[in-house]
């Protein structure tokens, strides 16, 4: 791309450090600068279209430009534009959202708490975990395990439970207390002839080894997305949360069910928790909880947390945590309208009635010469490139995803895998469309390698 001067992609290399970014490269390279929305597609700053196959950052779920969402925002703005919720105090937008997040909750739960990025929703659970043990009279017990390729932020707790090597290198992470067990991913992690039932069973026993080697009267939650989305978009295989769910109970510990991607429909329920069977004692929420269009996270918490954490702060005389924006009354007026506008427009229902198309064309695509392996459900999913000569891993992702990008798709490289998470109003013709391009762009891909 040619940078004019004084651009705006000019001022943004000059002015702005972006995440996940290597940012030498972007002092030469240059942003791709989105200027506008509508539905599933968007439109950079030279008014080229794209398909936003990644609804952002997994996010968007009723799609760009939606007006209700607009009015939304605006009405609360005018009427009051911000209050708080310390000291005991309150405003009807964060009280409907409580209400309606425990109305809809797939397990009993107790309490809605509210934060504003998925990273302070799983920081806020470590937390929370930590001062129930101690209200339990157990200091001992506060070691949470995560998985290998789990995904849950990058604050200081949650990018510990983050078990990506990016979000711990330099950054001396994780911290002591968190530790991570095997990655579901069968195809990866099998071994020799050891089929999936056995493959299940495994990780389990290697969950429960570590809970014994470690001392289960150490050991206070487990936390787990339903489906992991950001280590690569892995599909749990069958039994596999049954068999995780049983050793938790076995020892004690609590299940904090990640929904940040999979909540508000993204599996073809509403939670991922009802897709697996699930029985969690916290639930995150964050992204689609409001599509993005404001910044809003969630905590939805059982009695068997809520009841110690009240109690321990009778006793202290306050839950001393909080942040200035939690519950914020636009955001969660915006979250309010988004969850009627996904209950109203079927959104659910949409992903189940194009899931089967979707995944049926994902999985013919791993019949490409350049693909190894098709992953997904619902409207999520994943194609991973086969390994090649001269390339290391994680090379030949980002050069799909350069042609993809050209091609007006935006999907997101994970190392070698391409990921897609369309928004739940796509059509059957965009989800066909998203397809076309994808495979022109391995067609093309495999021209330039030969
Ligand atoms: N948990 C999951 C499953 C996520 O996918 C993400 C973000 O992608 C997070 C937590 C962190 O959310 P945020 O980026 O809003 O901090």
């Amino acid at each position: 791309m040619t940078v004019q001067p004084n651009s705006i992609e000019a001022r943004d290399k000059a002015y702005h450090l972006h995440s996940y970014t290597n940012a030498r490269a972007l002092e030469r390279d240059g942003a791709l600068v989105i200027d506008r929305g509508e539905g599933v597609y968007v439109y950079d700053v030279n008014g080229k279209k794209y398909i936003e196959a990644m609804a952002g950052l997994w996010s968007v779920g009723v799609g760009f430009g939606e007006q209700r969402l607009v009015e939304a925002a605006a009405t609360q703005m005018a009427k009051l534009p911000y209050y708080h919720t310390f000291t005991a105090r309150a405003h009807s937008p964060s009280v409907d959202l409580a209400e309606k997040l425990i109305a809809m909750a797939p397990v009993p739960m107790s309490k809605a708490y509210f934060t504003n990025s998925g990273s302070e929703a799983n920081d806020t659970a470590v937390k929370m975990v930590w001062y129930r043990s101690n209200a339990l009279g157990k200091p001992e017990k506060k070691k949470i395990i995560s998985r290998i390729k789990g995904y849950h932020g990058v604050t200081v707790a949650s990018a510990s439970l983050t078990g990506l090597p990016n979000n711990h290198r330099s950054f001396d992470l994780p911290l002591p207390g968190i530790l991570h067990t095997s990655c579901p991913h069968y195809r990866v992690f099998k071994t020799d002839g050891e089929t999936e039932a056995a493959f299940v069973e495994r990780c389990a026993k290697e969950l429960e080894d570590l809970i014994l080697k470690e001392g289960p009267e150490t050991v206070a939650a487990f936390i787990g997305e339903p489906v992991m989305g950001a280590g690569g978009v892995i599909v749990p295989p069958a039994g596999y949360w049954e068999a995780i769910q049983k050793v938790l109970k076995k020892y004690d510990v609590l299940l904090i069910a990640d929904e940040v991607i999979c909540g508000f429909g993204r599996t073809g329920e509403m939670f991922g928790t009802t897709t697996y069977g699930l029985q969690p004692d916290i639930m995150t929420l964050s992204k689609q909880i409001s599509s993005s269009y404001q910044p809003i996270s969630a905590l939805l918490i059982n009695d068997n947390v809520y009841a110690p954490l009240a109690d321990e702060s009778n006793k202290i005389g306050t839950f001393g945590h909080g942040v200035t924006a939690a519950g914020h009354p636009v955001a969660a007026a915006v979250a309010l309208e988004n969850i009627a506008i996904i209950e109203e427009r079927d959104l659910v229902g949409n992903v189940r009635a194009l899931a089967p198309k979707f995944q049926s064309r994902l999985k013919a695509l791993e019949g490409h010469p350049l693909a190894i392996e098709a992953r997904g459900v619902g409207l999520i999913g994943a194609l991973e490139l086969k390994p090649r000569d001269g390339f290391a891993a994680g090379q030949l992702g980002p050069k799909l995803f350069a042609i993809m990008t050209e091609k007006g798709l935006i999907s997101r490289a994970i190392g070698d895998s391409l990921a897609l998470c369309p928004p739940m109003i796509i059509t059957e013709q965009q989800v066909d469309d998203i397809f076309d391009l994808f495979e022109a762009s391995l067609d093309e891909f495999q021209r330039q390698l030969n």
